[in-house]
């Protein structure tokens, strides 16, 4: 290798080692996305509560009431990718025959929320892996229950939201024929329409796909305001 060819070498890892964070992975900032998206129109973020009607947003990392007991987001949105939203709202039209509805909990996450969760909480069985990122921060997965069409009600689920139990397995045996019923329910219709649930969260639904889609680390201010 000549001086020239190292200095050059050692120059590329030096910019590529600053865009990188602590955990060596490379989140797209709002310029990249908005670059990708010339090309790639599928990568848009789509607001949810404008795409799919009807849907219920209880964004609570936008509040206190989450396991980190932080205000994470400083706006209560939820974004999905534009093919994640559009199975959400045919999933949505299927649920509304049955009388049900979606309500969101969370969406699209910045890559910076999923450091600040594993700073909180180092167990990658229910909070995603920063060296990894999570399918959240590419915009392909959601956290979600649902709710009856006429009272707006939560239907009963096996456990809350973000709980670290076991019996929020889905393969966790549920006696309740109720509760049970609502799982299966809401399994099955995510299922159909090209989701995956999470192996130890009966809320959270992967896009099947979502490795098309790079984590991206952009707020939702950033999104809204430029
Ligand atoms: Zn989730």
């Amino acid at each position: 290798m000549t001086r020239l060819s190292l200095l050059f070498t050692l120059c590329l890892a030096v910019i590529t080692a600053s865009a990188q964070n602590k955990y060596g992975l490379r989140a797209v900032t709002l310029e990249e996305y908005r670059k990708s998206l010339r090309t790639q129109p599928e990568k848009e973020l789509v607001n949810l509560a404008t795409y799919i009607p009807g849907i219920v947003l209880d964004i609570r990392y936008a509040t206190s009431n989450n396991f980190t007991g932080e205000v994470i987001y400083q706006l209560p949105r939820a974004y999905a990718r534009k093919p994640v939203a559009e199975a959400l709202k045919k999933a949505q039209a299927d649920f509304n025959k049955q009388g049900v509805g979606i309500k969101v909990y969370d969406g699209y996450r910045p890559y910076k929320a999923t450091v600040k969760f594993y700073e909180v909480y180092r167990d990658t069985t229910y909070v995603a892996s920063p060296y990894r990122g999570s399918r959240h921060n590419r915009g392909c997965a959601i956290d979600m229950t649902l709710v009856d069409l006429k009272t707006g009600e939560e239907l009963p689920m096996p456990t809350a939201f973000d709980s670290f139990q076991k019996e929020a397995w889905p393969t966790t045996p549920v006696k309740d024929p109720v509760i049970k019923k609502n799982r299966d329910l809401i399994i099955s219709v995510m299922e159909k329409h090209g989701f995956k649930v999470n192996a130890s969260e009966w809320w959270h639904f992967d896009f099947i796909g979502w490795q098309k889609f790079e984590v991206m680390d952009i707020d939702f201010e950033e999104l809204e305001n430029n």
